[in-house]
């Protein structure tokens, strides 16, 4: 049950079509990558990035060639444990509506004091305290369980943000970084050890985006992490970059390397 334990992914020969009549997008991909490594994945629009995240949750079928963690070929695992047990961030991701707490852990598993300590160690907090700062905005910082709020531990007296805060449909209420923030802290929870990141895009604050890549590297560290990124700074703290170039692997080494 505690498959992926190491973190090790070996691609081989991986090709994958959108639909029968069309033609490859990814083509022949192979790489390896070791338990706990860092490797980010750069190449044009189009290149296959976002495909190959695609492929590892098995929404789109590989036509030829396989996918191996720890050993085992992803397609002997069922959908629904392969899903709960890899984290996959979009770019954008997509917040159920409800709370903090129901997005953090939808099947109540654990007490609030975990769900609190992970938005605390993805500088999720801070991210809302400074907002609400800047936008000097007191709608913003509603306290709405006041027995939750006068429980120290589920409490940031700074934002005034509870684990029964508010998320509006699709975590409207949330910047794009902040709700990736909020994936990275249900990952932490979870405890995946194997984590897919599609780096936000530059419409997201330096600061936000410095956060999130500082909370991958310090809360991270056991986890192998493959992030499709799109900031230089991202790139150079890797410890591998897959370069992929028409659905194909131009590159794949150490940045110092290549
Ligand atoms: P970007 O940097 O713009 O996000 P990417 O590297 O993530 O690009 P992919 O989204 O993986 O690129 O797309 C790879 C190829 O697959 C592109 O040629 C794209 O047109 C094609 N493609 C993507 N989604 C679909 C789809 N739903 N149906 C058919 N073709 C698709
Ligand atoms: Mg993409």
């Amino acid at each position: 049950p505690s498959w992926p334990s190491q973190g090790a992914i070996q691609v081989k020969d991986v090709s994958i079509r959108y639909a029968p009549e069309l033609p490859d997008v990814l083509k022949n991909v192979s790489f390896a990558i070791r338990p706990h490594e860092k490797v980010a994945v750069v190449g044009r629009t189009g290149a296959g990035k976002s495909t190959l995240s695609l492929a590892f949750f098995r929404i789109l079928p590989i036509s030829s060639g396989s996918i191996h963690i720890d050993g085992v070929d992803i397609n002997q695992i069922g959908l629904f444990d392969l899903r709960s047990r890899l984290t996959i961030i979009p770019q954008d991701p997509v917040l159920f509506t409800g709370t903090l707490r129901s997005n953090l852990d939808p099947l109540e598993q654990n007490d609030d004091q975990t769900l609190w300590e992970a938005l605390k160690r993805v500088h999720f907090l801070e991210s809302m305290q400074q907002q609400a700062t800047a936008e000097n905005d007191e709608k913003l910082i509603t306290i709405e369980d006041s027995t939750v709020a006068s429980s120290v531990v589920a409490t940031d007296v700074g934002s005034g943000i509870t684990l029964d805060y508010t998320v509006t449909e699709n975590g409207g209420n949330f910047s794009q970084g902040q709700r990736q923030l909020l994936c990275l802290a249900r990952s932490l929870i979870q405890r995946n050890k194997v984590i897919f990141l599609d780096e936000a895009t530059a419409s997201v604050d330096n600061e936000t985006d410095a956060k999130i890549q500082g909370t991958i590297r310090k809360e991270f560290a056991d986890s192998t992490i493959i992030c499709i990124a799109h900031r230089l700074r991202t790139v150079i703290d890797y410890d591998k970059i897959l370069v992929l170039d028409k659905g194909q692997v131009l590159e794949f080494g150490s940045p110092l390397d290549l």
